[in-house]
C-alpha cells in the first residue's frame, strides 16, 4: 500500500500533447488527482482502496430503504404497452413499483392487488413502458467533457457542415451557457475535411463569433487547435513567436501574422491559460453527462478506460449520493497497478450506483482511422496522411496519463503488417500481454472487456483465450469482446465455444458504412461487419453500443441501425446481418444485463428486479422499423425515482 500523496502524480500524467481531444478529460483527471489532497474522500490507503468505503455506504443506505414495511405499492403504470422484455410480444397490462423495486407486473386486476390508498396510478396514455436501458460500452469521462464544450462534430454526426455553422454554434452556446466576456469559449470536433469550405476556420472567421471571448477550438483529431485573435491574445502568440518544437503556428500568406490555427505542440501554448475545473467543477461536469445519459434512457452506463483521478469524482460522486444512474467503470489494463488490481476483485460485484467491472483490453485502432488490424489488407491502401490513429478513436484517449507506455503501445503505424502483402493495421497489444492478461484475469476470475476492431486483433484474443482455457476449465467470466467489427464467422464459433460474448457496433455501418464498403474494407467484409445474425445463429449473447462519445448517445440510434443497416447515403449494407427489433432491444437491455452480470437485478420487467424503468413515444416492436431512431424518451425511471422527463 502506498500513501495517498505518493499517487498525486499530477504532473507526470498530463498528456504531453495539448492538443490532445480528451483536453477537458485531462483537467478532469487533474482535478480528481487533487481530491485526495484535500481529503475529500475520507479512508487510509492508496486511491484505489479507498473506494470501497463508498460502494459500502451506499449499500447500507440501499438496504435501509429496503427494510421499509407494508405491501402497498408506491406507483402502478398502465394503459399503454409494458414490453417485459421475456418474449419477443410479450406485453403486460400494469406493473407496481415499490421501494425502487418491482413487486408486480402482468394482469391488471392482479397488479392493481397492491394498490393501497397511497398508490400513485399513472396512466401511460398508450406510450410504452420497457426496461431502462443498459448502456454496455461507452466513455462517461469522455461523453461529459464533450457536453461540457460546443459540439463541432462534422454532419451526420454532428451539425457543423460549414464554417457558418460552427459560428452559429459557438453564437448559440456563449448564450445559452451565460458566458462572461472574458470567458473562455471552448468547441470540439470541427473536421476541416468534413466541411463545405475544406479548410480551417481561422482567426478572422471566429472574430467575427467574437473578439471578446477567447475562442479556442480542438480538431476532430486532436492534432490541431485555431483560435480567434482574443485567445491569441490571451496566450501571447504573435508575429514574432517563433515555432515550438514539434508545432507550427500557421501564418497568415505571405507575412508572419498568425492565422489562428495551431498544430501539433503549438497546442501546449495554450493549455496552460485554460481555467482548470475545481474537484468540484469537475463533479459537476460528470454528474450533468450522467444526467445527459438518463435522458437518453440509460439507467446503467460504463466508463471504458477510467483513470485514477477520474475514478475518486465517481467515488466522491457515489459518496454524496450524486450519481443520478448506475455505473460501471473499467480501468484500462496499462493503468493498473496491484492495488488497483486488488480493488477490481474486491468490487466488481457490488450493488451501488458505482462499481468496478474489471479490465479493459485494447487490441488496435479503428477501421476508418486505418488502425484496426486486419487479417487481409485494407480495400484502398492509405496514403500515409490517412493513418490517422486518433480520428474518431478513443484508444489514444485511453492511453493518456500512462507514464511509461510499453513498446508495444508506441508502435509506429505499419509495424507488424506484412508490408508486402499490402497494409493490415497493426497491434497495439502484443500476444505475450494479452495472454499475459487473460490468464491473470482467469485465475482472479475477473472479466475482461477487450477492444478488438479488426479479425487479426481478434484473433489474437481468441488464441490467448484457447491457450489459458486449454490450460484450465472455462470460468464462467463473459469476457467480452467490444466493436467484434470484423468477426468471422470461425471467430464466432471459437467465441461460442469458449462462452465469450460480442458487443457490436452497429450505428458504424450508418455513419461510416459508406466508406467502408468502397474504401476501407471493400464490399463483401463490409456487408458482414457486426455481424449480429450470424451471431445470434450461433446461441451467442450480444449487445449493442454507441461508443459515446464517437458516436452519439442514442441507444435507440443503436437498435435502429442494427434492425436496418442503412447506410448514410440510405443504401442497406449488409442485409442477411439484420435482426430483429426485439433482439435488437433485448441487446441494450436483457442480454446487456446479462453480459454485466446484473440480469438478475436489471434487463427485463419482473417482480424483484430494479424498477429501472423508460417511457418512450412509440412502441418500438410496432413501429416502422426505420423509424425506431425517432421515438422520443419521455421519462426515465432509476429504481422507482424519475431521474429524466420531457416535460419537467
Ligand atoms: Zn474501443
Ligand atoms: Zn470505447
Amino acid at each position: 500500500m502506498t500513501d495517498d500523496s505518493d499517487n498525486d502524480t499530477s504532473c507526470d500524467h498530463v498528456d504531453p500533447c495539448g492538443c490532445s481531444p480528451p483536453l477537458l478529460v485531462a483537467m478532469v483527471e487533474i482535478a480528481g488527482l487533487q481530491l485526495s489532497r484535500r481529503e475529500c474522500i475520507k479512508g487510509a490507503g492508496a486511491f484505489w482502496g479507498t473506494l470501497a468505503l463508498g460502494g459500502l455506504a451506499s449499500q447500507a443506505l440501499a438496504n435501509t430503504s429496503d427494510a421499509k414495511s407494508g405491501t402497498e405499492a408506491d406507483v402502478i403504470y398502465s394503459g399503454g404497452p409494458i414490453l417485459t422484455m421475456l418474449e419477443d410480444g410479450d406485453r403486460a397490462e400494469a406493473l407496481a413499483v415499490q421501494n425502487g423495486k418491482i413487486v408486480a407486473v402482468g394482469e391488471l386486476a392482479a397488479v392493481m392487488a397492491q394498490k393501497g390508498p397511497n398508490t400513485e396510478l399513472v396512466d401511460l396514455q398508450g406510450k410504452t413502458l420497457m426496461p431502462g436501458f443498459f448502456d454496455p460500452h461507452s466513455h462517461v469521462a469522455l461523453q461529459s467533457a464533450k457536453f461540457a464544450t460546443a459540439n463541432l462534430d462534422p454532419k451526420p454526426i454532428g451539425e457543423a457542415g460549414s464554417i457558418a455553422d460552427i459560428q452559429q454554434i459557438l453564437k448559440d452556446w456563449i448564450k445559452e451557457k451565460q458566458i462572461k466576456p472574458g470567458g473562455w469559449v471552448i468547441g470540439w470536433g470541427y473536421d476541416d475535411t468534413g466541411i463545405e469550405e475544406l479548410r480551417h476556420p481561422d482567426r478572422d472567421d471566429l472574430d467575427s463569433v467574437s473578439t471578446e471571448y477567447p475562442i479556442v477550438l480542438v480538431h476532430i483529431s486532436g492534432h490541431l487547435m485555431t483560435g480567434n485573435s482574443r485567445m491569441l491574445d490571451e496566450v501571447g502568440i504573435t508575429a514574432e513567436t517563433a515555432n515550438p518544437d514539434g508545432g507550427v503556428i500557421q501564418r497568415k500568406p505571405g507575412s508572419d501574422v498568425p492565422n489562428g490555427v495551431l498544430e501539433e505542440n503549438a497546442g501546449m501554448l495554450v493549455l496552460g491559460h485554460l481555467p482548470m475545473p475545481t474537484p468540484e467543477q469537475a463533479m459537476a461536469m460528470l454528474e450533468e453527462g450522467l444526467r445527459f445519459y438518463a435522458e437518453a434512457g440509460i439507467t446503467t452506463a460504463q466508463d471504458c478506460a477510467t483513470f485514477q483521478g477520474t475514478w475518486r469524482l465517481f467515488s466522491a460522486l457515489e459518496e454524496q449520493g450524486r450519481l443520478p444512474i448506475d455505473l460501471i467503470a473499467w480501468p484500462r489494463f496499462n493503468a493498473v497497478d496491484d492495488d488497483a488490481f486488488d480493488a477490481i476483485v474486491a468490487r466488481r460485484q457490488g450493488t451501488g450506483r458505482l462499481r468496478l467491472g474489471g479490465i479493459k483490453l485494447g487490441l488496435d485502432g479503428s477501421i476508418q482511422g486505418y488502425t484496426a488490424f486486419l487479417s487481409e489488407p485494407y480495400h484502398v491502401e492509405p496514403v500515409s496522411g490517412d493513418i490517422v490513429p486518433d480520428k474518431c478513436d478513443t484508444e489514444r484517449a485511453e492511453r493518456l496519463f500512462i507514464a511509461e507506455d510499453n513498446e508495444a503501445l508506441t508502435e509506429e503505424p505499419g509495424a507488424d503488417t506484412g508490408a508486402d502483402d499490402g497494409f493490415r493495421g497493426y497491434a497495439t497489444m502484443t500476444q505475450e500481454q494479452v495472454e499475459h492478461w487473460f490468464r491473470r484475469c482467469d485465475d482472479n476470475g475477473i472479466q475482461i472487456q477487450a477492444h478488438t476492431n479488426g479479425d487479426a486483433a481478434t484473433d489474437m484474443l481468441l488464441e490467448a483465450v484457447q491457450k489459458v482455457r486449454a490450460e484450465k476449465p472455462r470460468p464462467d467470466l463473459r469476457t467480452t469482446i467490444i466493436h467484434a467489427q470484423m468477426m468471422r464467422d470461425d471467430q464466432l464459433d471459437v467465441a461460442a465455444r469458449h462462452g465469450l460474448t460480442p458487443s457490436f457496433f452497429p450505428v458504424h455501418v450508418y455513419f461510416w458504412g459508406d466508406r467502408h464498403r468502397d474504401l476501407f474494407i471493400g464490399p463483401e467484409r463490409s456487408a458482414r461487419m457486426d455481424p449480429a445474425r450470424s451471431a445470434r445463429d450461433r446461441g451467442l449473447k450480444f449487445t449493442l453500443h454507441h461508443d459515446a462519445p464517437i458516436a452519439g448517445i442514442s441507444m435507440l440510434k443503436v437498435a435502429w441501425a442494427a434492425v436496418n443497416r442503412v447506410t448514410t447515403s440510405g443504401k442497406v449494407l449488409g442485409p442477411d446481418e439484420r435482426i430483429t427489433p426485439f433482439e435488437a432491444l433485448r441487446a441494450i437491455t436483457a442480454d446487456a444485463a446479462w453480459q454485466n452480470f446484473e440480469e438478475d437485478r436489471k434487463g427485463t420487467l419482473e417482480t424483484g428486479k430494479l424498477a429501472d424503468l423508460v417511457i418512450l413515444s412509440e412502441d418500438p416492436m410496432t413501429i416502422d422499423p426505420m423509424n425506431i431512431k425517432d421515438i422520443q424518451v419521455l421519462q426515465t425511471i432509476k429504481e422507482g425515482r424519475t431521474v429524466y422527463s420531457a416535460t419537467a
